[in-house]
């Protein structure tokens, strides 16, 4: 039986189910209620103790997902209504599960992905204290398993070994959830949006996370033909390699410029700057994390990479903050968030805190070759705008004494007003086609729905015909063009782009070696 879900992290898996969903072992109830406050107050401890001890091991974006679980453990307003449960006459852990199953159930209930997401972070604070109430840590999966469930925590993956392969495949899930984030990073198969349940829960299933999907019970035909298609996977990476270290061209010869979109300034720690032309995208809202950074926090992670990057170009852009991605204290409560008060549109609304980034990004050119866009632009009054507020902070600084440098400004192409109609921007110093958000305005299909993901698709010819369009403005105007959606990793959708007219691509640091094979087999 095949089920067909979302690729989150692509790769193959062949191996045992392990079910994520075994309730955790029994807790004994205690003498009394000042016990059972003890017991809870010990599991807690012992929870935070675990985390940190995990956090030493951990690398940036892991480390930062544990603070962040030991920061709500931390907070008081989290097991407030346990304490309280508990001194009516509950035992413990149902005073804690009833707390945090509540709370779970206010985030699942957001019609905003990113709030749905961090439910799993909730459920996993919720596991780690049941399981160190009942003393009796959750069996490990073996070494391999296929790990099947509703959601995955984020510790639980990071406690999981993957040194021998293993996937994992969730009934829901969000790729946009923190464990898809960490599975990418760290080249572990994941399909999520499975829906429907296996029927038994033993056995070898195989999980394709290439296309998405997963076989229980699998006949010998299947597992050939499974076989098959996970060993010219893992050529296709294999022979990728090769290409990693040398300039991207195509089997005519065209140079291709592929450089690599980064969200924290640690991603670029894993990569060799001499393996890519550059960063086409640093996306700064993650850095908006739940407090807004201050200008010297900004300046020092925007420094970090412009410094990495040697005399090679760090695009930045502007926060783009809203949409699928709120910050607390920036964004606005929206019925229809991607149509609404998002990128460049709330940072003109909200330019107290736009300034301070801008102030950062000024500072921090002097120690690199920066170039900033904007995202969201629809008007090339809002571009007026946010270029003027870069001359304003400019002339500040500049009274002030403070080193700096005004880097070139340009925008994201993403919004289909100026796809359609770029002859107003022709004073924009470069273009950034952002294919993720234009393929989703144009096709009306939100890109974190699963049930319109068929529509979701940069190949339409309706998309392309706009990227062509845009990359022969920029030819004729001498502006450059690059794309920095997720179609310019896609081998799928390289060939498609290459024609349209794009020679500037930038991608998701492990899609490097894939995109510059797939250029390479492209007759343009
Ligand atoms: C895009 O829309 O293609 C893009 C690169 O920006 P983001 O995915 O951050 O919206
Ligand atoms: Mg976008």
């Amino acid at each position: 039986m095949r089920i067909e879900g979302v690729p989150a992290s692509a790769g193959y898996a062949e191996g045992s189910l392990f079910d994520l969903d075994q309730p955790p072992a029994g807790y004994e109830a205690k003498a009394g209620a000042a016990e059972e406050r003890a017991a809870l107050e010990g599991a807690i401890g012992k929870a935070v103790g675990r985390l940190a001890a995990l956090i030493e091991t951990a690398d940036g974006d892991a480390a930062g997902i544990l603070e962040f679980h030991i920061a709500m453990l931390e907070d008081d307003a989290l097991g407030g209504p346990a304490f309280a449960s508990i001194a009516s006459g509950q035992p413990a852990d149902a005073a804690w599960r009833a707390a945090l199953d509540g709370e779970i159930a206010g985030y699942e209930a957001s019609d905003q992905d990113y709030f749905r997401a961090r439910a799993a972070d909730l459920r996993d604070i919720r596991d780690q204290v049941l399981r160190a109430l009942s003393e009796d840590s959750e069996a490990a999966a073996p070494p391999g398993a296929i790990l099947y469930g509703e959601d995955i925590a984020p510790t639980r993956f990071l406690e999981t070994d993957w040194s021998k392969g293993g996937g994992i495949a969730l009934r829901r899930g969000s790729a946009a959830s923190h464990v898809a984030m960490l599975a990418r990073s760290r080249g572990v198969p994941m399909v999520v949006g499975l829906g429907a349940a296996a029927e038994s829960l033993t056995g070898v299933a195989l999980l394709d996370a290439e296309r998405g999907g997963i076989v229980f019970s699998p006949s010998p035909a299947e597992i050939e033909a499974f076989r098959q298609a996970a060993a010219s996977f893992a050529d296709r990476q294999g022979a990728a390699r090769t290409f990693l270290t040398e300039p991207a061209a195509t089997k005519t010869g065209t140079a291709v410029r592929v450089q690599v979109n980064i969200a924290y300034p640690t991603d670029v720690e894993g990569i060799d700057i001499a393996t890519c032309d550059g960063v086409g995208l640093m996306r700064t809202e993650f850095l908006f994390g739940k407090a807004l950074p201050d200008e010297e926090t900004q300046y020092h992670a925007y420094r970090k990479v412009l410094e990495w990057a040697g005399d090679k170009p760090v695009t930045i852009r502007t926060v783009d903050a809203g949409g699928d991605k709120p910050v607390p204290g920036f964004t606005v409560e929206e019925t229809n968030p991607f149509l609404g008060l998002r990128g460049i549109r709330l940072s003109l609304a909200r330019r107290d805190i736009f300034r301070v980034q801008i102030r950062a990004l000024l500072r921090a050119a002097i120690h690199g070759n920066l170039k900033v866009m904007f995202p969201m632009i629809a008007t090339p009054d809002e571009y007026a705008q946010a270029a003027a507020l870069f001359a304003g902070e400019q002339a500040a600084l500049a009274a002030e004494g403070v080193a700096h440098r005004l880097p070139p400004l340009g925008i994201m192409v993403e919004v289909p007003s100026v796809a359609l109609a770029p002859e107003a921007f022709a004073d924009v110093a470069f273009f950034s086609i952002g294919s993720n958000d234009l393929t989703q305005y144009v096709m009306a299909a939100a890109r974190d729905n699963a049930a319109v993901a068929h529509l979701n698709s940069v190949r339409h010819p309706a998309v392309l015909r706009l990227i062509a369009a845009v990359a022969d403005f920029g030819r004729e105007k001498a502006i450059p063009v690059s794309l920095c959606g997720d179609a310019g990793g896609d081998p799928a959708a390289i060939p498609a782009l290459l024609e349209a007219g794009l020679r500037d691509l930038s991608v998701a640091p492990t899609q490097l070696a894939m995109a510059k094979a797939a250029i390479a087999d492209v007759a343009v």
